[in-house]
């Protein structure tokens, strides 16, 4: 793979741009991030050791609201991921049409080695080291990869302490007794499945008995997972970081989550059929539908042609390379994009955010339909957009994105 995560982004951006003839000035706008806030956290552990964390929160874009984008706790977060994710939180917010701009923030660390008392504490002293640039009309945090509600709600209570007032607007992906939405944490896996829907039936195709593996098993994976499986889909095929699961015959998604659950992983489960399967292997299926929904960078240049899925939808974010891209493309694969197919957890999280604003509080089948109606016309416009200039889903989706945030760049002129 060509370059870091940040440089993938901005090859998007650059085909996109050069598309629509973007006015070169704008271009250079989109191509930084705004702002970028990188912060050393000294956190006492249990020992009584002093350790020190490095965290980051970079704004992307605030022309079309505040900015908006998850907090990711894992070994990788870099500046250059950071930024990548925050630039396709811009994306994703303007392609499903909410109010906001894009961020990403994320520690350096490994949550799994803390205890949860030492990940309160290092959850607090990252929020307290933001605060300057966060709130509900400025950025608005909420969980990722490695962060959960618990965290978001330790996150809320150090904001408002800092502020002096409670805040819950702060951050989306609170527990529900803290202000969080109902819907919210299954909002990104459902949303997977209304553009899978949406496309199943642009294209006339049955979900009924279609073969479907789904890489990660964590909100997105396992969520997605189940719906497929509810839709009538032959779910083959499931993993996450403790392995994988495959059987031809079709996996019992209910039985599996029950164990994850209980288990945390997948790994122990058995049942008749059911045999182990690794990550990669899991990507090469012969299946029709193929959702990455764990890690960035899983489809590259050098697996991308062993990939046998007539349709993938990203539920991670940058599961597939820009080089990969080209050889799906030439495979005539079709590609439903991440800030496409992913949007679904970040209008949850708008919707938490009003209801926080307005404390007025929704059932879950309210959310649970404006959801779909935002996700459902979010596809057809990218599916009618693309198609009406021959262009792939993805090279659709970022032209649309493109035009809204730059629209709003020009509309409120260059300050001063
Ligand atoms: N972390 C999620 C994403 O990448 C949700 C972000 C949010 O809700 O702000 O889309």
């Amino acid at each position: 793979m060509a370059g870091s995560q940040y440089e993938q982004v901005l090859a998007r951006l650059r085909e996109a741009s050069e598309i629509l003839k973007l006015d070169p000035g704008i271009y250079k706008i989109l191509a930084e991030p705004e702002r970028t806030l990188e912060t050393s956290l000294p956190v006492v552990m249990d020992d009584g050791r002093i350790e020190v964390f490095q965290g980051y929160r970079c704004q992307h874009s605030t022309a079309r609201g505040p900015a908006k984008g998850g907090v990711r706790f894992a070994l990788d977060v870099c500046l250059d991921e950071v930024k990548a994710l925050a630039s396709w939180m811009t994306w994703k917010c303007a392609v499903v049409g909410i109010p906001y701009g894009g961020a990403k923030g994320g520690v350096c660390v490994d949550p799994t080695k803390l205890s949860k008392n030492e990940l309160m504490r290092l959850t607090k002293r990252y929020a307290y080291a933001i605060a300057p640039i966060i709130g509900p009309e400025k950025d608005i945090p909420a969980p990722d990869m490695g962060t959960n509600a618990e965290i978001m709600g330790w996150f809320m209570d150090s904001y408002s302490a800092v502020v002096g007032t409670l805040s819950p607007g702060v951050v989306t992906g609170k527990p529900i007794s803290l202000g969080g939405s109902l819907g919210r944490r299954e909002a990104t896996g459902r949303g997977v499945m209304v553009t899978t829907r949406e496309l199943l039936s642009v294209l006339g195709v049955s979900p009924q008995g279609m073969t479907c593996a789904v890489q990660g098993f964590g909100n997105v994976g396992s969520v997605a997972a189940e719906i497929a499986h509810g839709m009538g889909m032959k779910v083959v095929a499931v993993s996450d970081i403790s392995g994988g699961l495959y059987n031809p015959a079709g996996l019992d998604i209910p039985a599996i989550v029950k164990h994850a659950a209980e288990h945390t992983v997948i790994a122990g489960y058995s049942a008749p059929g059911v045999t182990a399967i690794s990550n990669a292997e899991l990507l090469e299926l012969d299946v029709e539908l193929l959702i990455p929904a764990a890690l960035q960078s899983q489809i590259v240049e050098s697996n991308a042609d062993r990939i046998k899925a007539k349709y993938i939808v990203e539920g991670a974010n940058g599961p597939t390379s820009a080089e990969a891209d080209k050889i799906l493309e030439k495979k005539g694969i079709i590609c439903v994009p991440d800030i496409l197919a992913n949007a679904g957890g970040v209008t949850g999280s708008y919707f938490e955010w009003v209801q926080n604003l307005q404390n007025f509080y929704w059932t879950e089948t309210e959310v649970n339909t404006r959801l779909d109606n935002i996700m459902a016309k979010a596809f057809h416009e990218v599916w009618d957009f693309s198609k009406k200039l021959n262009l792939s889903l993805r090279t659709g989706a970022y032209m649309l994105a493109i035009n809204k945030v730059s629209e709003a760049i020009r509309m409120r002129g260059i300050y001063p």
